[in-house]
Parts: structure tokens; sequence; C-alpha cells
């Protein structure tokens, strides 16, 4: 057998969101997990909503997932000579005709078939066919090119999601792939490129499947087999619509921006449309050891961002010490903060009660930047009844020979027993002091990360 060749062919017309990103991940997924090659190709041919801007946000929001291409990015626009050729070939085998309808014609033609409940489509006028006579070219008009779609018959094909699909040829007009101008359109690009490119297996989104008859018929007129195709179910936002831009989808790199993991990003999107069995938390290493076609969902998966913030809570737990604290340090670094050493054994202690790296962030805020309690938190926690146990907590801290948790827990009891108080009394209160908030991990661990000095300066502060 061959090797694999999948694709992603993004259009660059507005910011890459999760619904676009998932035609990424199951493509490259099926390249990884079959030895093949994974190709990045840009469809850029659209130059007036086509931007810069929106191809770094598919370029960075693809690297930042990890899914890596073997090959490209091709940008279509850069292969502008190479359709013209196929096209002039196709043109010099008889595939292709000029038609010179104009649009007065075609739009007469179509209210013609509105009228009498009919279909609207090209009628063939310029096609040639033995023994007929074509209309008169009429002077100074630039001809589209057409293809000579096959009469009779069908095209079908067995989609990996969608089961056995047949269209009707005569369900088909001849599709125009050249404009006046000679540019070629946009179902001929992607055929010349999938043979070019030698692809083996399109994944793509089912928006597309009105597309593939066009594009298996285009392929055998150029003597070639399609590839087998697998069209994807829309994504769904949280109000159940198509997932857009245009309603608010965010753009593939806010979620980094947001403390969003990759390999969380990678296992939630892969549950948007896949399964393996009941398995909802899964490393990448295993979702590509499982990934194959056959498991594909076939209705349309709804973007649920409670889910998504649950997955990355799980593999924030996953995740080793060593390597949240960059991602962290990252955060903090928007606001100024240099973290330290300490970093690592703070999101160790913390991680397990955060959904983002975000949120881990804040809390590794209070560590490098002031802290103030809320009013509301310091009225409660602060009485005058527990200032006294505090002072004295100080105090002994001060004298504590080890600054570890160990000697800090002994302090913190032996406080808690000459003052006749159960542990939240001080621990609610002392965390108000110097974490900000009374919940948090436990006291001893908390403070064995700050310095003495720090914890001493901040009880001073009750
Ligand atoms: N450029 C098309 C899109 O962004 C995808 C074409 C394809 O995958 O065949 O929707």
């Amino acid at each position: 057998m061959s090797k694999t060749r999948t694709r992603f062919a993004p259009s660059p017309t507005g910011f890459i969101h999760l619904g676009n990103i998932r035609s990424a991940l199951y493509p490259w997924a099926f390249a990884r997990s079959t030895g093949g090659d994974f190709i990045l190709r840009i469809e850029d041919t659209d130059l007036e909503r086509s931007t810069q801007a929106a191809v770094d946000v598919i370029l960075e929001g693809m690297a930042w997932l990890g899914l890596d291409h073997d090959e490209g990015p091709y940008y279509q626009m850069q292969r502008m000579d190479r359709y013209k050729a196929v096209l002039a070939d196709m043109q010099a085998q008889g595939l292709v005709y000029p038609c010179y309808m104009s649009v007065a014609e075609l739009d007469a033609l179509r209210e013609r078939q509105m009228a009498n409940k009919e279909k609207p489509r090209y009628d063939g006028t310029w096609r040639p066919e033995p023994g007929k006579v074509l209309p008169p070219v009429p002077e100074g008009v630039q001809p589209v090119l057409r293809f000579r779609n096959p009469q009779g018959g069908v095209v079908a094909w067995d989609d990996k999601v969608k089961g056995r699909i047949e269209i009707r040829n005569d369900e088909l007009d001849d599709l125009v792939i050249a404009r006046p101008d000679g540019t070629p359109t946009y179902n001929f690009c992607v055929v010349v490129d999938d043979i070019d490119m030698g692809i083996t297996h399109v994944i793509r989104g089912d928006d597309h499947v009105n597309n593939t008859p066009r594009q298996i018929n285009i392929f055998r007129a150029l003597g070639k087999e399609p590839p087998v195709y697998a069209h994807l179910p829309t994504v769904l936002n949280e109000q159940g619509e198509k997932m857009s831009k245009r309603n608010g989808a965010k753009p593939v790199t806010q979620y980094r921006d947001e403390g969003f993991l990759p390999d969380a990003m990678v296992n939630y999107l892969a549950r948007l449309g896949w399964s393996h069995g009941d398995d909802e938390i899964f490393s990448r290493e295993q979702f590509l050891q499982w990934f194959n076609l056959n498991h594909l969902g076939r209705s349309a998966a709804q973007f649920d961002e409670a889910k998504l913030r649950w997955v990355n809570a799980q593999h924030m737990k996953m995740t080793p010490d060593e390597a949240l604290a960059p991602l962290v340090a990252q955060h903090l670094a928007k606001e100024g903060i240099v973290a330290d050493e300490r970093l690592p054994a703070i999101c160790g202690l913390f991680k397990d009660r955060c959904d983002t790296t975000v949120v881990l962030a804040g809390w590794a805020r209070a560590f490098y930047a002031d802290v103030r309690a809320s009013d509301a938190d310091r009225a409660q926690h602060l009485t005058d009844a527990i200032r006294p146990a505090v002072a004295a907590l100080a105090q002994k801290l001060a004298a504590v020979a080890a600054w570890d948790k160990a000697a800090i827990a002994a302090a913190i009891k032996e406080v808690l027993a000459a003052q006749g108080l159960k542990m939240p009394q001080l621990a609610m209160p002392v965390r108000v002091l110097v974490m900000g908030t009374p919940q948090t991990p436990s006291l001893d661990a908390v403070l064995a990360l700050f310095s003495r000095e720090k914890v001493i300066e901040r009880l001073k502060t009750a």
C-alpha cells in the first residue's frame, strides 16, 4: 500500500477557530498514526478576503498545538502557472470548452428555469458535440472555460464518515473552471493540488460534500483516481449555531493566551467528532495510537467551554511541574513579574485547583507581588480576637531553626495549643494575610514556599 498523504487546506479569510482546526487535527493524526505525510496548503486565491494576519494565526496555532506538517505551506497563489498549464492541456484534449454566454443571458436562463420549476443550471449551449452547430462567437467577449461534465451515470464514493454517496451526473452542470481573465476557479485548483501533492485521503468539513462529485469528475478527466474522502460534521458553538468568526468564535491562538495546554486542546478537539470507547482523557501518544477513520462521529459536535476547561484541568494535573512553570512564567511576565526557582514547586502545590495556567499564574502572583485580601475577607477573618495568635505565630516563625514545612507545621501547632485554637481559626487569617484569600492548600506547605521574612512581614499587616 502506498504511503498515506493527507492535507489541511485552510482559506486564510478569517482567524482560524476551533471548528476549523479540528479539520487539521484529524488529517494530521491520520498521517502520523499511519506513518504518512501531512501537507499544509494555504488556499489564498480569494484575494479580497485573504490576509497575512489570518495566515499567521494558522501557522502559529498549528505550531502551538504541535500539528507539524511534512510539506508546505504551499500557497495556491504561487501555483497559478501550474493551474494554467493544466487548463491549457485540458483545453487541448477537449476536456474543457469556452463558453460565451453573458451574465444577462445566464440570468435570463435561470429565470426561465425557475419559472418552469426546474433546478437552475447551465444548459450546455456552448458545449461542443459531434454534429452540433455552436452559436456564432460574439465579438469582444472573453469566454469562461467550462468543464465537460460526464453525462449520464452517477458519481459515487464511500465517504469514511457519511457512507456511500451517489450523485447523478445529470444533476451536475458544466462547471466554470476558468474565469474570463483566465484565472482558475476553486474546485479546479483543489483537484490539481490534490493530484500534484499525491493526496491519498481528503479529510475536511462537510461543507465541501457538494463539491466532491464535481471534483471526482475532474480527477477522472485528468486520468487520476480520486482519494478517499472523509467529510466531518460541523462543529456547533454553545448556542447550537455553526461555529464561525461572525458569531464570536475565538481565534485558536487565544486559547493559548487564556492558559490552555496544547495536549488538552488536542484531547478536547479529538473528542469533538471522534471517540475511542468511553475514554475522555488521553495523551497525544494514546490519541495517535488509537486514531483511525472508522470512529468518526456522524452528527454535529457541540463546543462546550466547561468541558474544555475540565479536560484542561485534568491535563494540568498530569503535566510535570517543571513543564508547567515556563507557561505560568509567561503569564506572569505579561504583568512584569519575573519568577524564580520556586515556581515549579508553586505549580505543584496549586495546579490541582486550577483549570488553566492563567488561573495558576493568579496563585503564583502572590509569591512575587503584593497581595491585598478583599475588605470582606479581612473583616471576617482578621478579628481582634485572633490578632494575638497571629502575632504569636509571627514570633514563633521568626525563631524556628530551619525554614521548612516540618518546622513551620510544628510552630503552628505550638501556637494553636498555647492559644487554645483549632487549625482553621488561625489558618484562615494567616492565609488572608499571606496569600490574600482564605482558601489555599495546606498552610505549612504554602508558607514554606515564601521566605521567612516575607511571611513575617505579611503577618505584621494584621
Ligand atoms: N479551503 C477550503 C476551506 O477552507 C478547504 C478545501 C478542502 O479541504 O478541500 O474550507
